[in-house]
Parts: structure tokens; sequence; C-alpha cells
């Protein structure tokens, strides 16, 4: 017999939960979050403050967050070379930031734990066949089949066991040597007659003498030699980050083990509903999605609900307003944020906004609009005279074909070539460094202006 226990940070189950999976069977999900429970937590109450404070210090301009990875981890590309394929993008980009710009940054993945989505429609129909939307690795099957498309708990456990083994992946190779700074030269891949890969390898020249410099002086390398690394996702199926979230046994506070930083999607930021009120009671650095449609009031909400001690690093607005949005959208909630005085971290995420059709029918979006959009976050805060602290993308380390444009001028016709997303499109690896030197460019201007 399941006994079912409450748990201190349970009083979202009495509240509206959206995106949700339908579960045929509700005794199967209890007996899965019973295992999970018993499960060791994926990341430590430790590390999870560390980034908090990071979090904190890129709000007040003395730190950058670089956060990247699939739009959706699917269990089947979870392999070793496709990880080390998607950290060694990340670290490429985190040196152009930091060597561009001269501001620490913080390395975040939407990795070890993104196989969940939120969906605009419960159902997909393809032809005279309605069957549930794929919702994430985690919950059901892609195949367009009524079978693969039944959620299933069990997935859960797969969930816990993919990220598990991601981590262990990321730490290895974070900390074990492979993304010691002398080795930016290895990390660049592709052909040189690109223009990107090109610009890398000189600053890679340039970065292994300033290393070279501060080895003879003496300077302690150790800094060099490992990297931290964080890992994020949405927090969207509340049964299973119920079941990670943990007591802290140093004091007592309770931490969603799950993953470093968590974050709420557009769809489920509603400040009374569940995921706000489960993210409300856990110590973690919590992000929340914001589009073009958010008012002043809406994100004071938030922030009563979120952080109400207005801790610093704890709560960061990502927004996602779309580059035709962002210049008239933005100001006015940076304003209005400004003037209430409580301390929030803002992200741009330029890709959520920005999702189109081509004519060849992909989903897509154009890499001159993901920047405009960018460009256009760099600017608003300029003028409101607050923080743009971080960055938010989808990438891959991969050479796919799923972004228009670029350096490779990408067309509706070379989608075709290599389209290999889940559900969103991802920058591929060059795409990924392009951009990272364009945002060094606009991160030196505002960090000296
Ligand atoms: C996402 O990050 O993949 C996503 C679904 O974002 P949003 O909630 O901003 O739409
Ligand atoms: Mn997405």
């Amino acid at each position: 017999m399941i006994i079912d226990q409450t748990f201190p940070w349970d009083s979202w189950r009495n509240l509206p939960a959206s995106q949700q999976p339908q579960y045929p069977d509700e005794t199967h999900v209890r007996t899965v979050a019973q295992q999970l429970r018993s499960r060791p937590p994926l990341v430590f109450a430790g590390e999870v403050d560390d980034l908090r404070a990071l979090v904190g210090e890129a709000a007040r301009g003395n730190a950058f967050i670089l956060m990247g990875g699939d739009c959706a981890e699917t269990f089947a590309h979870s392999t070793a070379d496709r990880i080390r394929l998607k950290i060694q993008t990340i670290l490429q980009m985190a040196v152009v930031l930091t060597y561009g710009a001269s501001v620490p940054v913080v390395k975040v993945g939407r990795i070890a734990g993104q196989y969940a989505k939120p969906r605009s429609s419960d159902v997909e129909t393809r032809g005279n066949v309605t069957l549930p939307s794929y919702r994430g690795d985690a919950v059901n099957e892609r195949d367009f089949t009524a079978q693969a498309r039944v959620a299933n708990p069990a997935r859960l456990l797969d969930l816990y066991q993919h990220s598990a083994a991601s981590l262990n992946l990321i730490r290895a190779f974070t900390q074990g040597g492979y993304a010691d700074l002398r080795r930016v030269h290895e990390w660049n891949k592709g052909f040189m007659s690109n223009p990107t890969y090109k610009r890398y390898e000189r600053l890679a020249r340039e970065i292994n003498q300033a290393v070279g410099f501060m080895e003879a002086a003496g300077v302690d390398s150790e800094a060099l030699r490992v990297v931290d690394f964080y890992a994020s996702h949405e927090a969207l199926l509340l049964e299973y980050e119920a079941a990670m979230t943990r007591v802290d046994s140093r004091g007592g506070e309770h931490y969603d083990t799950s993953g470093h930083f968590l974050w709420i999607g557009e769809r489920t930021r509603d400040p009374k509903g569940a995921h706000v009120d489960l993210l409300s009671s856990v110590r973690n650095p919590v992000g929340v999605k914001i589009s073009h449609t958010a008012k002043p009031d809406d994100l004071f909400a938030l922030m009563d609900h979120l952080n109400p001690q207005a801790e610093p690093g704890r709560l960061t607005f990502i927004t996602r307003m779309g580059a035709g949005n962002i210049r008239e959208c933005l100001p006015p909630l940076l304003e209005a944020v400004k003037q209430d005085g409580r301390p929030v971290t803002w992200v741009c995420d330029p890709m959520h906004g920005n999702t189109i059709t081509s004519s060849t029918g992909y989903k897509t979006r154009s890499f001159e609009t993901i920047m405009k959009e960018v460009e256009g976050f760099f600017t608003a805060h300029r003028e409101a005279g607050t923080v743009p602290g971080g960055l938010h993308v989808e990438l891959t380390g991969d050479d796919v074909t799923e972004v228009l444009g670029g350096a490779a001028h990408l067309d509706d016709e070379g989608l075709r070539a290599r389209y290999e997303t889940a559900v969103d499109p991802r920058l591929n690896h060059q795409q990924s460094l392009e951009m990272a030197f364009r945002v060094a460019d606009l991160l030196r201007e505002a960090t000296t202006a």
C-alpha cells in the first residue's frame, strides 16, 4: 500500500497546474515519485548557493551569464560526443565573451534535465489523425502513434538517469582537464576558410600567449585548469521537481536538487499557479520567462512570491519579447523594476519571440532577427541605466541546419540538409560562435559606457 506523505513544499498540489501530463494511472505516478525521493540528489546545495551568488553578481554588472543548450534534450541524443560538443561550444563562447569584454562569464547549460516541454496545443493533428502532443522524452515519445504518445510516469526515472549520467560527464569534462584554458586551441573545429573559425583561431593564439606569460610570471594556474559549469532546465513537471526537492542537512532549507538553476516558462508563470508556488519554497536561483505581454504588476507579483526577501541572485527575468517588440515593451518593465528597487537579474532569450515557419515548412528563426533582439536588449538597458545580465540561447555543438542566416548564409532550402531538433530550432556550432563575437562587442560597450 502506498502511504502518501506530504512535504513542506507540497502546497502547489492545491493550486492550478498547467501543462502537466495526463497520466492514465495515478498510482503509477505515486510509485515513481516515491522511488525518485530515495535517489541521491543530482546537484548539491552548496553549488546552488554559489550559483545564486554569481547570478547576483551579474545583476550588478560584475559577471555575465551565458545559458545555452537544446530546446529539448532527447534520451537518444544524450551521448558523450554530443554532450562534449555542446559543452565545448559554451566554453568557446564564454572564452570569446570573457576575453572580448573582460567580464567573468557564468556558464550554465540548458542540459542534464531539459527533457520536458510546454506545448501550445494539447493535441497534434496530421491528416485525419489527432493524438496527444509530444511533451518531451520525460513524458512521452515523439513517434506519431497512439502508443508512443501515451504519457508514461516510468519516463521520470529515465529522466533522472539521463540527467545523472550527463552531469557525471559534465563534471568530468569541466573539472578533469578538458576545459583547461591551455587547450583553447583544440576546442576549435571546422574549416579555417570560415571567417568565424579564423577569428576564433586568432583569439586562441592571443589567449595562449597571455596564459604563457602568466605561467612564466608564476601566477597560480588552477583557475585556468577547471571551470565551474552549472545545469539548468525548465521546472515543468511538478511531480518530478517536488520529488527531487530535499531538506538541506546544513540549515534545514529546501533545495530542488534536479538542477542548479530552474526556470518557469512563459506558459506557467501564473503568480497564483502551482509552478510559482513550488519554486517559491526552494532556495535555487529561479528564472521566469517574460514575453511582450507582461505588465509591471505581473513582475511585481512574481517578485512578491519568488523573492520576498529581496535577495540578490534569487530571481532572474528572462525576457523573450521578439525583435519587433523589445524596444517598445522592455523599457517600461525595466523602469518599473528599477523604481521598485528590489534586485532582479535581467537575461535576454532572443529565441522564443522570433520563431517563424520557412517557405520549405520548417520551424525556424533567422540569425539576424535573433541578433536584433539581443541588440535591442542592450540598448534598452543602456537607456534605462540597468544591467544586461546575460544571454539565454538554444544551441547545439553539432553542424545542424535549423536557424537561417549567419556567416554561412543558410537559406530556406538549406534547412533540409540537417534539421534534427526535437522541438525548436537551435544555433549550430558556428552560429553560436558568431553570436558570441557580436555579443562580446555589445558587452564591451555596455561595461565601458
Ligand atoms: C523554451 O525555453 O524552450 C520555452 C518553451 O520557452 P518559453 O516558455 O519562453 O516559451
Ligand atoms: Mn524552445
